[in-house]
């Protein structure tokens, strides 16, 4: 149909010209390569692509053969690949208990109602118990003279608090802060041996019904000691907000009032619970290998050629789960197929139709990024390139083009001069730059770039936004609500293919830029963040 250009047609066109010449530019892209690498990587053949599965592995092998088909070189450490190897451990919950005592008797929890064992937690095979603590948001942040620990004696204790930040505190300063590698910093040095966190319900992106249903999925670390965050961390449980009152009965303070206050960002009292808790988990290790892909398209320039823009995204979802409506397969489509596919995109597009690159670039698809950022902190901490070369990283993830371009949601937009060119590249394509709509919710440090920022480099996520109260915003949240992690984001949701087409002529255009650009990004003189450039 479409190719069939009638006379009615022409004049139609004709009539229309004005209203053409109004809207943005050419994009390189019309959506529908975009979707058709998604068909593949979401397709059900995947299974969800869970770290280490045969499924990611067919998706790695797809993307390989698109790499080579279109001419991208590869830059891994054997061919594409760079390997990566994980611990994987599991919770044993039939072997596992957890209890409160409250005057001297015991109230045993139920695992999946009133909360889920974290497989961090390390109880050495034995029955472990500490009384509680409540202490507020957890956080103890230097730069802001902010300290929910030194009050109280939390030595051999274990601590409750409460997810979110005080106002007071910029967004991505309390995102860093909130990294469990930070947290268990400063909590073990308290003196703390375990820690139970109550999601903020004022934030959760996921209701308590769906965690619980997957509550016991394996989690991931990276093998080796260098990468181990909760060293000496005993206990970890995730309480459901719903049932986190039989924390607090007896404190002289409700959970009710404390959600209150933090939904707000306001700051919240600390003080000693009326329990205690005792529990023994049981933890089952396994080794698991996967693996990073890395390919580059190779920069013109005699010196700057050395150097790397970095474009990421994850391949890896969460593979096969509870059924919801049954399905099993959690196809993982906007999350992240949908990033890697504008990655292949987007390289061959710039292979197809060069365009003038002092630098190189860099196309990374990282695994075990639903494990907690593994791949792509192995490859920020072992790069296939020489560390220092690499001078930005364009992240994207779960970018969700479901409703029309207009607002571009860019995480660290404030960060680094990578904001500023994102902003100008955006608004070249009638497209405005917005910054992060959610600070609750963390999204900073919440995905691929987080590994790059620690290491000193410039970052940024990008989005298709909305405005708080807008319609738009509602389909996010309803997204959120009902896809988010679940096995419908998949084939069969609406997508906006003219966003998805828009979005990556953004990428493209701030990819050229940043690689021909004779000054590096640089971190903005006060972002917190800057700190890691100096290292
Ligand atoms: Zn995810």
């Amino acid at each position: 149909m479409r190719r069939v250009i009638s006379k009615l047609t022409l004049a139609v066109s004709v009539l229309a010209l004005p209203v053409f010449a109004q809207t943005p530019p050419q994009s390189h892209f019309d959506g529908k390569s975009w979707w058709d690498h998604v068909k593949v990587l979401a397709d059900d053949n995947m299974e969800g692509r869970e770290t280490g599965s045969p499924g990611l592995g067919r998706a790695q092998a797809y993307v390989v053969e698109q790499l080579k088909k279109n001419g991208i070189e590869p830059a891994g450490a054997d061919g594409y690949y760079q390997p990566v190897k994980f611990i994987q451990r599991q919770v044993i919950e039939k072997d596992s208990f957890a209890a409160l005592i409250r005057d001297g008797k015991s109230e045993t929890l139920t695992p999946g109602n009133d909360f889920n064992f974290s497989t961090r937690s390390d109880t050495g095979g034995q029955e472990i118990s500490a009384p509680l603590v409540f202490v507020g948001y957890g956080l103890q942040i230097p730069e802001k003279n902010f300290d929910d620990l030194s009050a109280q004696n939390l030595s051999g204790k274990f601590v409750v608090y409460l997810s979110g930040s005080p106002s007071e505190i910029p967004a991505a300063l309390a995102s860093h802060y909130s990294t469990i590698a930070e947290r268990w910093k400063s909590l073990r040095a308290a003196g703390v041996i375990g820690i139970i966190n109550i999601a903020n319900p004022a934030s959760m992106d996921i209701p308590w019904s769906r965690i619980a249903l997957n509550r016991l999925h394996p989690s991931m670390d990276l093998a080796g000691a260098e990468f181990n965050e909760s060293e000496g961390l005993k206990l970890f449980l995730s309480f459901n907000p719903a049932q986190a009152e039989k924390l607090f009965a007896g404190s002289g303070h409700s959970f009710a009032e404390l959600a209150a206050l933090a939904k707000d960002r306001k700051p919240l009292p600390r003080f000693s619970l009326a329990v205690s808790l005792k529990s023994h988990v049981a933890v089952q290790s396994t080794e698991i290998e996967s693996a990073n892909l890395v390919a580059k398209l190779p920069g013109s320039e005699p010196v700057l050629k050395n150097e790397f823009v970095v474009l990421s995204a994850h391949l890896d979802h969460i593979g096969i789960g509870e059924p919801v409506n049954g399905d099993r397969i959690y196809n993982g489509g906007m999350d992240d197929a949908s990033g890697s596919a504008v990655l292949l995109d987007v390289a061959s597009n710039l292979k197809a139709h060069p365009e003038k690159l002092s630098r190189s670039l860099l196309f990374v698809f990282v695994t075990a990024e639903e494990k907690g950022l593994l791949g792509s902190r192995y490859f920020a901490t072992h790069p296939t390139v020489p560390a220092k070369s690499m001078i930005a990283d364009i992240n994207i993830d779960m970018f969700l083009p479901i409703v029309p371009l207009k607002f571009l949601e860019v995480k660290g937009l404030e960060e680094s001069d990578l904001g500023d060119r994102a902003t100008s590249v955006a608004s070249s394509l009638d497209v405005k730059a917005i910054p992060d709509q959610e600070p609750l919710r963390n999204r900073f440090i919440r995905s691929d770039q987080y590994s790059f920022i620690v290491k000193g480099i410039p970052a940024v996520k990008m989005d298709v936004g909305a405005l708080p109260g807008s319609p738009e915003q509602k389909i996010f949240k309803d997204w959120l609500t009902n896809r988010y992690h679940a096995p419908s984001d998949d084939l069969d949701q609406p997508k906006d293919l003219s966003a998805a087409a828009l979005y990556e002529e953004i990428i493209r255009r701030l990819l050229i830029e940043t690689a021909n650009t004779p000054v590096r990004p640089q971190w903005k003189p006060d972002s917190f963040f800057r700190r890691y450039a100096a290292n």
